[in-house]
């Protein structure tokens, strides 16, 4: 409601934002899915209308009939896109009551289990019915974009057989089989590849997944995937088009927009250059490998980590020299905790050593280093070159400890120094050439870096028994801002290589059949190469709204403890319900 629409017979109905009495006139700021309109109800002129409305309270829901007017010169409420106008009612009637609410719906600053409690009060806080306006954009141009590259959106099952993504299972209890179980899917992995075989050439699905892991502020235990799978295609298509479905839903969702072409990382690469698969490209700083420069190095600091196959890794920090002597020895406690064997810090600036070339340098450690070295440290600059003012921050070890904490180092003084370009700045890159297998200390075995149905690098094939740790694979992921969003691969569908992927996994040819028999036995009968991806929504619709957390773009979200304080889930069951299921319940074992 504008001006314009000043005369105007309306009818409006929501709930009681606020009520006030002014000495006699009555104002009802009324609130609906659209907004708030101010309600203007004067005594002398309609004593009914008054007298039903007088008693109003907040959050009735009421409804009223009357005309828009302009409100009075200097009424007019410019917070308000409605601040011009007012409905002055003919007729008001109540819906419904409300009893004294337990908090007011605009109150975020309530306990999060309580606004999980009454989470249907929560949901009237426009700032959370924004947020699922700005999900349900993004879903619907997912759908079109999907829709107008031929893809089929086709549902897959909820009951089913575990899938390996790495997680816990939600099991089901069968009542048809006691003592069998469904799980509820990680994720429809294997239904996609099945529905290639099956000749569909091209899925997706915003599809719900369960996985019962320990949870985060990103995580929930159910969330929604967007699932795709594609038939005779390459790990290029399934980015290509992974690609333009993320942009058309983030600029759709937000107006955000993603900028050119995204850069693509092979996972080394991101590791050694930004110390994460995941890397915050945000942040204008890049690490740099001194390996080399140190081979021969005199100083048994760095000489020891380097000759046992270790790197040294470097990282300027723009105004660094202004940590203070407390702060470094917090940090490299820190990075010690992190299992770095110590951490090597060079200020700029003032007065210091000048060997290096550079800016004077005061370091613990600069005397026992040669000019070439302490060159090689004022050179480590990326991409900008080392000034007076900054501070190199350095550590020499394994690459797979080294790489880790240089890339928390990196974040540690992007927050540290406020070096993330400021603003709404989207970075994206797809990372590429994972590893295929990682070794679990733990279990004593390889396991699947993405999971067991993706297809190693054809030039890595050999390495498959002999080097497994050594195997890329054809998987890639999008990461956004530092945060994965999604991860795919180009999938088995070589039953051998299938084969031979399980054994490498350590799952014998009678295992491999007893799991993954149904897969095994399809792909021998004339399976298409295939590929796809799976995008996390929930992290999408987050990053997007600019929330801190899942929950704030889910409609019903769980606690961290995967509880929902409203309908009491989980709950005890039924003696008879176990009973027809063959469950007894056994006290845990503590
Ligand atoms: N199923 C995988 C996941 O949930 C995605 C994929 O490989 O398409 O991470």
């Amino acid at each position: 409601m504008r001006p314009a629409d000043a005369g105007r017979e309306v009818t409006v109905c929501g709930w009681v934002d606020s009520a006030r009495d002014h000495g006699g006139l009555l104002f009802v700021d009324l609130r609906d899915r659209s907004g708030i309109v101010q309600v203007t109800i004067d005594p002398g002129r309609s004593p009914d209308v008054w007298s039903g409305a007088r008693h109003w309270r907040g959050e009735w829901t009421v409804g009223v009939r009357g005309r828009v007017g302009l409100r009075a010169a200097g009424n007019e409420n410019p917070r308000l896109p409605t601040g011009e106008v007012e409905i002055v009612p003919a007729q008001v009637e109540v819906f419904g009551k409300a009893r004294p609410l337990p908090f007011q719906p605009g109150d975020a600053s309530v306990e999060e289990t309580t606004r999980l409690r009454y989470r249907y009060l929560d949901l009237r806080r426009p700032a959370l019915q924004d947020n699922l306006r700005l999900r349900h954009r993004l879903i619907a141009a997912v759908r079109a974009t999907c829709d107008g590259e031929g893809f089929v959106e086709i549902e897959t099952p909820t009951l089913t057989r575990s899938t390996p993504e790495g997680a816990r299972d939600y099991l089901v209890p069968a009542r048809t089989a006691p003592g069998s179980f469904y799980a509820l899917p990680q994720s429809p992995q294997l239904f996609k590849q099945l529905l290639m075989i099956g000749g569909l050439e091209r899925y997706y699905q915003i599809a719900r997944c369960w996985r019962d892991e320990d949870l985060r502020a990103d995580r929930q235990p159910e969330f929604t995937q967007l699932d795709v799978e594609m038939s005779f295609i390459g790990p290029e298509d399934v980015m290509g088009l992974g690609e333009r479905v993320v942009r058309a839903a983030l600029a759709a969702a937000a107006g955000i927009d993603l900028g050119g072409p995204l850069p693509r990382l092979p996972y080394a690469e991101a590791l050694a250059r930004y110390g994460s698969d995941k890397p915050d490209l945000r942040v204008p700083l890049e690490i740099a490998d001194l390996t080399e420069a140190f081979a021969a190095t005199a100083f048994e600091g760095f000489g020891a980590a380097l000759r046992s196959g270790g790197v040294l890794r470097a990282l300027r920090v723009p105004g660094g020299a202004a940590l203070a002597r407390r702060e470094l020895d917090a940090l490299t406690a820190d990075a010690r905790g992190r299992g770095a064997g110590g951490l090597a810090w060079f200020l700029y600036g003032g007065e210091g050593d000048l060997r290096g070339g550079g800016p004077p340098c005061r370091s613990p450690i600069a005397k026992f280093l040669s000019p070439d070295e302490l060159r090689a440290i004022a050179a480590a600059g990326r991409p900008a070159p080392v000034e007076a003012g900054d501070a190199v921050l350095a550590v020499a070890d394994r690459p797979e400890v080294a790489a880790p904490v240089m890339g928390w180092l990196r974040l540690w003084a992007a927050d540290r120094f406020r070096l993330r370009e400021p603003g709404a700045v989207w970075r994206a890159a797809w990372v590429t050439d994972f590893p295929l297998l990682e070794w679990n200390g733990e279990e004593r075995r390889f396991v699947a870096v993405h999971h067991p149905f993706t297809a190693p690098h054809p030039d890595d094939l050999a390495l498959l028994a002999s080097g497994p740790g050594h195997v890329r694979a054809l998987a890639y992921d999008l990461v956004l801002n530092g945060t994965e969003v999604g991860g795919g691969s180009i999938r088995n569908h070589d039953a051998d290589v299938q084969a031979a992927v399980f054994a490498a996994l350590g799952l014998g040819p009678e295992e491999a059949r007893e799991q993954f028999g149904f897969l095994l036995e399809a792909l021998s009968y004339g399976a298409p190469p295939h590929g796809g991806i799976a995008f996390g929504l929930d992290r999408l619709a987050m990053l997007a709204a600019g929330a801190d957390s899942i929950r704030d773009v889910i409609a019903f979200p769980k606690t961290a403890r995967a509880a929902d304080p409203m309908t009491g889930a989980p709950a005890p069951v039924a003696e008879r319900q176990l009973r027809d299921l063959g469950l007894r319940v056994v006290p845990p074992v503590r």
